[in-house]
C-alpha cells in the first residue's frame, strides 16, 4: 500500500482538494493558500506538494525544492504588496518550534508591524 500523495496531514487533504482552502498560487512543486487562523492582515502558507514533514527532515536532494519555496514566497510577498513595507517568513520546526501541522510550510506574514524577538 502506498501513502496518499501529499501525505496524511490536513495539508495533504488540502493538496488533494479533499478539504477546501483559499488557494492563491499553484505550480508543479508547491501551492499557497491563506491561513485559516491568520496572525496578521496577510497570512499565507506556502507548502511543497512533496510531503516533507518538517524542515529538519528535508534531504540534501530537496535543495532545489527548498529554494523554489523561498522564491515563490518572495514573488507572492511582492504580489501582495508586502515588499513595499516588509514582511516575515516563518518555518516552525518540531515541538519547541511550535509546529502544529507536520507537512513543511513557510508562513508569509505581513500587513502589520512585527516584533523581535517573537514569543
Ligand atoms: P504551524 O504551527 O505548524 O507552523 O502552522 C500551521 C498553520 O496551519 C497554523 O497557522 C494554522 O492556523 C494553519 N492551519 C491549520 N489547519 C488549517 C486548515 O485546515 N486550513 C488552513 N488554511 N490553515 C490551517
Amino acid at each position: 500500500q502506498t501513502a496518499a500523495p501529499g501525505g496524511d496531514t490536513i495539508f495533504g487533504k488540502i493538496l488533494r482538494k479533499e478539504i477546501p482552502a483559499n488557494f492563491i498560487y499553484e505550480d508543479e512543486q508547491c501551492v499557497a493558500f491563506n491561513d485559516v487562523n491568520p496572525q496578521a492582515p496577510t497570512h499565507v502558507l506556502v507548502i511543497p506538494r512533496k510531503p516533507i514533514p518538517q524542515l529538519s527532515l528535508a534531504d540534501d536532494t530537496d535543495e532545489q525544492l527548498l529554494g523554489h519555496l523561498l522564491i515563490v514566497a518572495r514573488k507572492l510577498a511582492a504580489q501582495l504588496g508586502l515588499d513595499k513595507t516588509g514582511f516575515r517568513l516563518v518555518v516552525n520546526d518540531g515541538k519547541n518550534g511550535a509546529q502544529s501541522v507536520y507537512h513543511l510550510h513557510i508562513h508569509i506574514l505581513g500587513g502589520r508591524q512585527m516584533q523581535w524577538p517573537p514569543g
